[in-house]
């Protein structure tokens, strides 16, 4: 039987990875994109990832009738103080869509502002203080899945990533702050390592093994997963 989700999220990079994710190629499950469903961007009016992903779930069962899968995830620098945190999609405050822009472009255009602002955040603190500036940043991913807009049992999943901020971006891969987020372990950074690494280790991956398998206990959904 093949299931039907519908993704409540337009960024394309993560969309693109959550269909590796949470569909193996053996049709169990079908996800389904919020463009093509003609759904509008979700505001993240909260402060925290799981108000957010849950917001953003029940507003895409409730226009869909679908279930629906929200993805609320970002940036925590620890000498930031955890910034920018739920501010990652925009740190560097909403960049202007040019006239005919493409929305992948637009993206392109916010991502590299962020790691621009978020750069010179982290020079302007070691200009003060070098040995005190602490590069040392994680990922985070909250998965909410949903069966319906009133369900009183959403699904909820959590995945961290550790890694530090360099101090110029390297690799072309991925999308966000995954040019400047060194993984210690793989000698890379995130956008260096490609596609099915990244799969295989981020934050992402590891709430969506875990959402995974609460899909399969709690909502008895066999989703060809070992
Ligand atoms: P939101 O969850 O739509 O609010 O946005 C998440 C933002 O966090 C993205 O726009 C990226 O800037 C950043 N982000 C989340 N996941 C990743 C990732 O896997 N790699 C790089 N940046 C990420």
């Amino acid at each position: 039987m093949t299931r039907q989700l519908v993704l409540a999220s337009h960024n394309a990079g993560k969309l693109r990875e959550l269909q590796s994710l949470f569909d193996p190629g053996v049709q169990h499950l079908q996800l389904l994109s919020p463009q093509g469903l003609g759904l509008s961007e979700p505001d993240e009016p909260f402060h925290t990832f799981i108000e957010n992903a849950l917001h953003k779930a029940r507003q895409a069962s409730a226009a869909t009738g679908l279930p629906a899968l929200a993805d609320d995830s970002g940036l925590a620098v620890v000498a930031l103080v955890g910034a920018p945190g739920v501010h990652s999609a925009t740190y560097a405050g909403a960049v202007k869509a040019e006239p005919g822009q493409a929305r992948e472009a637009l993206r392109q255009r916010q991502d590299a502002a962020n790691i621009a602002r978020l750069l010179r955040e982290l020079q302007s603190l070691e200009a003060s203080a070098p040995a005190a500036t602490d590069r040392r940043a994680r990922f985070v991913c909250t998965l909410v899945a949903l069966r319906s807009a009133q369900d009183p049992e959403p699904l909820v999943a959590q995945g961290r990533w550790e890694g530090e901020i360099l101090q110029q971006p390297r690799g072309q891969g991925g999308f966000g702050y995954d040019p400047v987020m060194w993984i210690p372990e793989a000698a890379a950074t995130v956008a260096e390592l490609g596609h099915e690494a990244k799969n295989s280790l981020s934050h992402r991956a590891r709430a969506a093994a875990a959402l995974r398998e609460q899909m399969r206990a709690v909502w008895g959904w066999e989703l060809g997963w070992a």
